[in-house]
């Protein structure tokens, strides 16, 4: 058996460069969405195990800063090597512990893969500065080191690339990491990292992973005082909350968290490549994705079209198991999550929108109380309905009309969250102008919102949170700058 199927043992913690149970000896199971079956067992660590994690982190911090950037470099490539000499088993386990379809895992694989890509060059990219100074005689130097120890806590809905693009770029600035991942993903967002990492030359101690309850532990690992920086990618309400928390230790809270994403579809659009994009951007991983469309938004003129088109797209779909490999929409993480959104969409057809298509859980066969909801559409929205306002996270396309391009901002605007957006026309300057009027950190023109380059910065504004991922926009979040200056020749002083 492999050491990265679902059935290896994955109820130790990782500390310090060991395997080791929690304290407590507690475990915590893992149900595939898909068959709700018991899966794994993972560790339910306590305050001492997340004591121990940041005991291990800080010392082994010290010597790994210091490691020359070709080593650090070395390290994070041999991440992405063991990543890639793994990725069906990735793929695999992503399917088991989330119900990630094969769509959804070999997309985990290829951008957890470019963050890994990009942070091998951080190490080699990491500079100083030299700077003039005022005062005759003086030198001015900048040095730029790694901020000491990081924590990552992180969702379930994308773990492994999640995880990846705030641990990677840390490990390679010489920092250190706790890594908490959600209870939902402790394998693919947690243990699978030191397990893949234990295929690289990474000294002990500079990764550590704790499993666990967020509700248990997360207060601990937010707060920690060894904690340098917290960053965190999750839900705003748990955000703000951790925020607070790492703000009393003064940590630098990076905070990625919710969004309620617009799709403007002008009348002179393409449609049917504005509904191609639509119905990747609403339904890929069953609409779990932060940047997925919550909102589509389309001209009046081309309304009814686009109603019908992407409702006949949405009953095209393939609906079910993520272990079936033609599935394009399989279960919802879980019972909670499944109801939550199945009340949105009551709430907003009792409010007078249509129900185009959709709207029930599908059936899978042998399987009690299926997890799948089927893809919906859903006509004649409103902004202020509940599939549009909350962030529905599902398989869920609310399609609201508008009159004009004020019209159709005002309405993607009327969000407290601005993460990503997408707007469809024929006209590039009109394209333009709305993308540059939506109040959000990405846009997307002529494509849907689901995008992340490792190169290129990402993040959210309002209530989508504080602070930017990537390459050099990250790597400022988790270094520090210390400026030196010598005073070369005698200073005159005055007095
Ligand atoms: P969540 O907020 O429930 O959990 C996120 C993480 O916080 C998990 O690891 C959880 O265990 C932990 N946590 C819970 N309570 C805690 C506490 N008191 N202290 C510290 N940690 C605690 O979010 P989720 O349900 O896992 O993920 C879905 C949410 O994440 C959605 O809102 C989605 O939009 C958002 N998200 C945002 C981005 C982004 O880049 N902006 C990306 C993916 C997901």
């Amino acid at each position: 058996m492999s050491d990265f199927s679902i059935d290896a043992d994955w109820s130790e913690l990782y500390v310090d460069g060991e395997w080791t149970p929690a304290e407590s000896g507690e475990t915590i199971d893992v149900e595939d969405p898909s068959t709700r079956e018991v899966v794994a067992e993972v560790p339910s660590a306590s305050g001492a195990d997340v004591n121990a994690a940041y005991e291990a982190a800080a010392e082994a911090q010290t010597e790994w800063a210091e490691a020359p950037p070709a080593q650090r470099a070395a390290v994070v490539q041999q991440f992405l090597e063991a990543l890639q000499a793994h990725s069906d088993e990735v793929v695999d386990l992503l399917a088991h512990e989330v119900g990630g379809s094969a769509i959804m895992g070999e997309t985990s694989i290829q951008i957890a893969s470019d963050h890994a890509g990009e942070a091998a060059t951080l190490p080699r990219r990491m500079k100083g500065e030299h700077a003039e100074s005022n005062i005759p005689g003086k030198e001015n130097i900048v040095e730029r080191g790694p901020k000491g120890v990081v924590t990552v806590i992180s969702p379930w809905n994308f773990p492994l690339n999640l995880s990846a693009r705030a641990v990677l770029p840390a490990i390679a600035a010489g920092n250190s990491v706790v890594l908490k991942p959600s209870t939902n993903s402790p394998i693919t967002g947690g243990l699978l990292f030191a397990k893949l990492f234990e295929e690289t030359d990474l000294p002990g101690g500079v990764l550590n992973v704790v499993t666990g309850r967020g509700s248990e532990i997360g207060d601990r690992v937010a707060s920690h005082p060894e904690s340098d920086v917290v960053s965190f990618t999750g839900s705003t309400s748990v955000g703000q909350h951790v925020a607070g928390l790492a703000g009393e230790n003064l940590a630098v809270p990076a905070m990625e968290l919710g969004g309620n994403n617009a799709f403007v579809v002008t009348e002179d659009a393409d449609l049917d490549r504005a509904v191609d994009a639509a119905t990747f951007g609403s339904f890929v991983h069953q609409g779990q994705v932060c940047i997925s469309i919550n909102r589509h938004v389309v001209h009046e003129d081309v309304y009814d079209e686009y109603v019908e088109k992407l409702t006949e797209r949405a009953e095209e779909l393939a609906v079910g198991s993520a272990h079936e490999g033609g599935t394009v929409v399989g279960p919802i993480i879980d019972e909670s999550q499944r109801d939550e959104m199945l009340e949105y969409v009551e709430e907003t057809v009792e409010a007078g929108a249509t129900l185009e298509t959709g709207g029930e859980t599908a059936d899978i066969d042998g399987v009690d109380d299926s997890l799948v909801v089927e893809p919906t559409v859903l006509s004649d929205v409103t902004n202020d309905m509940a599939a549009a306002c909350n962030e529905h996270f599902g398989p869920i396309a609310p399609v609201i009309p508008f009159s004009d391009v004020d019209e159709a901002v005002e309405i993607a605007n009327d969000t407290e969250y601005g993460l990503s957006g997408a707007v469809h026309s024929g006209d590039l300057s009109v394209a333009r102008e709305i993308a540059d009027r939506m109040e959000t950190g990405n846009v997307h023109i002529n494509d849907q919102p689901i995008n992340d380059e490792a190169h290129v910065p990402f993040s959210g504004i309002g209530a989508s949170g504080v602070g930017e991922y990537n390459s050099d926009a990250f790597l400022r979040e988790i270094t520090e700058t210390k400026w030196i200056s010598v005073q070369h020749e005698p200073r005159e002083y005055p007095f």
